[in-house]
């Protein structure tokens, strides 16, 4: 079952400071949303008052387009994973999956230790509950661990437990904070892939807050971008890198981080030549992607100079850390590690082409500008597959 969560110009203040202002946003039945911003930016707040665990100030939350505000957490059908695991370390690993279900099921007095059994009726249900924390831990491939105690779990497997508390409810929407952050690198991308996997499976709601844009580009449909208590664009992780609206999106999707120079040097590039000199005319910021520089000169292109100061090899590519002879601006360009080796003289001065189309135009606000020729990487994808 999934829900479509409506957030409508959502504000929380703290005394004087505003931590969100008017965010809003519509999640889809089912979709995989991710909130991606800095630290600080106010996503664990909105999370929260998604869940019911804090008020908001202003603006409404309408889960299958009812409002939820007057509700508290337990009637809101969601489930909500943290960073801090927060498992009963004296409960085993089946217990402390089995806890929101013996909360919703088993009248209080039966729950307490020694009594339950005593109580007629209850057998059964024991049974129930038993059976799908079996089902629940399968799915989650913890089911050899049942018996062990938190303690005696990697950070990996309590992460996993934590998602099967949460699974076992079987509620309409799931909230993650920052849910992979306390574990090594090698572990993260595996259960990156792992809770993409069980979205698919669940078929629920997801909304994910994470501040690793990787994390947000590869798991989500959408991704919401959050900065200084707002949601600055949502899009799919592609349009996001594509078609930033707004520089400080450009500059916090995408890794390397993309260039951003001043229009003037870009004009020294040869704007005029490639028919853009028109646009060029009051200051603004340019900004491409590492990958749009390449080696060499493209009579369609601009065309730049620029010193290697770094190199880093990634494998297959490498990073170029470059200063640009003229303005000496530092760009970064990905080169494939072949394309690399062939330089001939990797100390001197080197060409680069940029093409327009790999441009983006961005105004002294930060919102993009729309210019003709300009940011339209799509007509390349479309190049290329013909
Ligand atoms: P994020 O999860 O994006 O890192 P948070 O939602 O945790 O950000 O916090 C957003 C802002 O709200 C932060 O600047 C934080 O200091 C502030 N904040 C959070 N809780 C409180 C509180 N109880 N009182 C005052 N300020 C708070
Ligand atoms: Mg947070």
């Amino acid at each position: 079952m999934a829900a479509a969560v409506e957030l409508d110009r959502i504000d929380k203040t703290y005394g004087t400071t505003a931590t969100l202002r008017a965010a809003s946003l519509d999640v889809q039945p089912g979709e995989f949303m991710t909130l991606v911003g800095p630290s600080g930016c106010g996503k664990s707040t909105l999370l929260r008052i998604i869940a019911g665990l804090l008020p908001q100030s202003g603006g409404e939350v309408r889960i299958d387009g009812q409002c939820v505000d007057h509700l508290p957490p337990k009637a809101r059908d969601i489930a909500m994973v943290f960073q801090s695991y927060a498992l009963y370390p004296h409960m085993s690993v089946a217990e402390n999956i089995a806890t929101p279900l013996k909360v919703r099921h088993l009248p209080r007095l039966a729950r307490m230790p020694g009594i339950g059994r005593l109580m007629p009726g209850q057998s059964a249900n024991r049974q129930a509950i038993s059976d799908k924390v079996r089902k629940t831990a399968e799915l989650v491939e913890i089911d050899g661990l049942l018996d062990r105690r938190p303690a005696a779990l990697s950070g990996g497997q309590r992460q996993r437990v934590a998602l099967a508390r949460a699974i076992i409810r079987d509620p309409q929407v799931f909230l993650m904070d920052e849910p992979l952050s306390n574990l090594d690198a090698r572990l993260r991308v595996t259960m990156r892939a792992e809770i993409t996997a069980l979205h698919r499976r669940l078929g629920a709601t997801f909304i994910y807050v994470t501040h690793d844009q990787t994390e947000a580009m590869t798991m989500s449909s959408r991704v919401a971008v959050m900065m200084d208590g707002g949601i600055v664009q949502c899009g799919t992780p592609q349009a996001l890198y594509d078609a930033p609206e707004d520089i400080r999106v450009a500059r916090f999707i995408g890794s390397p981080e993309i260039n951003v120079v001043a229009s003037d040097e870009v004009i020294g590039w040869g704007a005029e030549a490639v028919g853009l000199s028109g646009l060029l005319q009051r200051p603004l910021q340019m900004a491409f992607r590492p990958e749009a520089l390449r080696l060499g000169t493209d009579l369609a292109a601009l065309r730049l100079r620029a010193r290697i100061e770094r190199s880093e090899r990634l494998g297959h590519d490498v990073l170029l850390f470059l200063r640009t002879t003229v303005e000496g601006s530092m760009l970064t360009a990905r080169l494939t590690a072949a394309e690399f080796t062939a330089l001939s003289a990797p100390d001197g001065e080197l060409t680069f082409s940029l093409r327009p189309a790999d441009l983006l135009a961005f105004g002294a606000d930060g919102k993009r500008l729309h210019l003709p020729g300009l940011g339209t990487p799509s007509v390349r994808e479309v190049a290329h597959v013909g």
